[in-house]
């Protein structure tokens, strides 16, 4: 069974050569998740039937001389708020119960259309609102690199998944981080694209306005390869970019000579653990050494991301997730009249922090306090974005880390909200601004726990964003290689 490559590039390649059939590679993958799922709880669902059949139809068109596409035979793990058509979909949320989707996402059509096998849905933090995976309604998955500590959140089922071997790629979605700070935490790659690159028909709405699907992977390469398949294009998403798909596996090999990458100051002090500090000054003189020249950069505004993010993000929710109302999906909880009806299911279906989002958007909303809570929080959006712009005249790229600690353990942070909203502070800005942001493994932490350093790109900056991942990738430390 170890023949099986563990890049989606290798699988793909000896799948469409016909030197590895699909087939054992599912086998393997599932083998894998049978043994220790269990334990790590990175699915909700794992799809056997319809990854077997998937695989089938792979290998039958290789045997008929035909090529299955560039993700031929590579299993893939979806996030659970991707709609699969006839599969359930829950967002890890009793809501859902029950409710299947009539129809596929975007995303879920094109990696299949590529080839890939959809092996499963996994576990997320509830309507994706959470850093750890502990909102879900399913239970918490568990970090595969230590399974005393969380693996991140809210995509953290796909995280771990990926981390633990069930699949070499796996689609999140990050309003606020939900991919890059699971990936750091668990150790592997994750890639908010740019707002638009990716359609999110399909996707469950948290946030619309700040809403991306990204992709997941052990290796640089493995993402570029998954986002080239999901990005473009797609007329059922009005926020989709009309613009060519860039070329991002041809831009690995190319070096970051001369970019300029500012080191951005307002994440690099306060709240931040000195051991994860210490690893992204390390990657920032990987860099230099590579050729790139890296400066100090401010981005003031940066600071206030936090504050208006937790305004703008359950002010969308409290009205996307209006459409729960025990009538078009999942549960309903019956009650003499159709307001108690709606009640009692939305009290009965929402976990607590999608209640307490849900009140948080409500109120800022409400009549009298629009000015003052909603409208303040667009202001400093658009401060952030000028802020940015400015960082952007004088750098191609930004450094950061991505989650201010490492992986931290289970129940450290659920009785106090605050503190689990402070692991965004690091992500939150890009999707503020909807720019494109990515988090490369970077050695351990004094804990031996993975840190993940985050690189930020202008709109569209993918490319440029890639070619500093994959030296990055190159000169990383190794997970245990002793802390000095
Ligand atoms: N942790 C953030 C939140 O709870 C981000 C979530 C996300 O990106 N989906 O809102």
């Amino acid at each position: 069974m170890s023949a099986i490559p563990s890049t989606a590039l290798e699988i793909a390649a000896a799948v469409r050569s016909g030197s590895l059939s699909a087939r054992e590679v599912l086998d393997d993958h599932l083998a894998r998740i049978d043994a220790q799922d269990g334990e790590i709880n990175a699915f909700n669902l794992v799809m056997t039937d319809e990854a077997r059949a998937a695989a089938a139809a792979v290998d039958a068109r290789v045997a008929a001389g035909e090529d299955p596409g560039p993700l031929a035979g590579v299993p893939l793990a979806l996030k659970d708020n991707l709609c699969t058509r006839g599969i359930p979909t829950t967002c890890s949320s009793r809501i859902l119960e029950g409710w299947r989707p009539p129809y596929d996402a975007t995303v879920v059509q094109r990696v299949n259309a590529a080839g890939a096998v959809s092996i499963g849905k996994t576990n997320l933090d509830e309507f994706a609102m959470g850093s750890s995976t502990e909102n879900s309604a399913f239970g918490p998955t568990r970090n595969p690199r230590d399974t005393g500590r969380v693996p991140g959140g809210s995509s953290g089922g796909s995280a771990a998944a990926v981390a633990a071997g069930f699949a070499p790629i796996s689609l999140g979605s990050d309003t606020g981080g939900s991919i890059r700070q699971p990936a750091a935490l668990c150790g592997v790659v994750g890639v908010k694209p740019t707002y638009g690159m990716v359609s999110r028909y399909g996707l469950i709405a948290f946030a619309s306005s700040l809403d991306q699907i990204g992709p997941f992977s052990t290796t640089v390469a493995d993402s570029a390869l998954l986002l080239e398949a999901i990005a473009g294009h797609d007329g059922r998403d009005s926020t989709s970019i009309d613009a060519p798909v860039p070329s991002l596996l041809e831009s690995l090999g190319q070096g970051v000579d001369g970019l300029r990458v500012g080191l951005v100051t307002e994440l690099m002090g306060e709240g931040i653990a000195p051991d994860v500090a210490a690893r992204v000054r390390q990657a920032a003189d990987a860099l230099t050494a590579a050729g790139a020249q890296v400066g100090e950069v401010s981005v003031p505004a940066a600071a206030y991301g936090l504050s208006a993010y937790y305004l703008i993000a359950p002010a969308e929710a409290s009205s996307n997730l209006a459409r729960y109302d025990g009538v078009r999906y999942g549960m309903r909880v019956d009650a003499p009249t159709t307001a108690e009806m709606n009640a009692a299911t939305r009290t009965a279906g929402f976990g607590e922090e999608v209640k307490r989002r849900i009140m948080l958007g409500t109120y800022a909303l409400s009549a009298g306090y629009y000015d003052a809570y909603y409208g303040k929080a667009l202001k400093v959006r658009t401060l952030i974005v000028r802020d940015f712009e400015k960082a952007y005249a004088d750098f191609d790229l930004l450094l950061t880390p991505t989650s201010p600690t490492t992986a931290f353990k289970f129940g450290d942070k659920t009785a106090d909200p605050l503190s689990m909203y402070l692991n965004d502070i690091c992500t939150i800005p890009t999707n503020l601004a909807g720019h494109p942001a990515m988090s490369v493994p970077f050695g351990g932490g004094s804990d031996g726990m993975p840190v993940g350093v985050q690189l930020l790109a202008p709109a569209l900056g993918e490319s440029t964003m890639f070619r500093a991942a994959a030296v990055l990738e190159a000169a990383a430390p190794a997970l245990d290689e002793v802390w000095s």
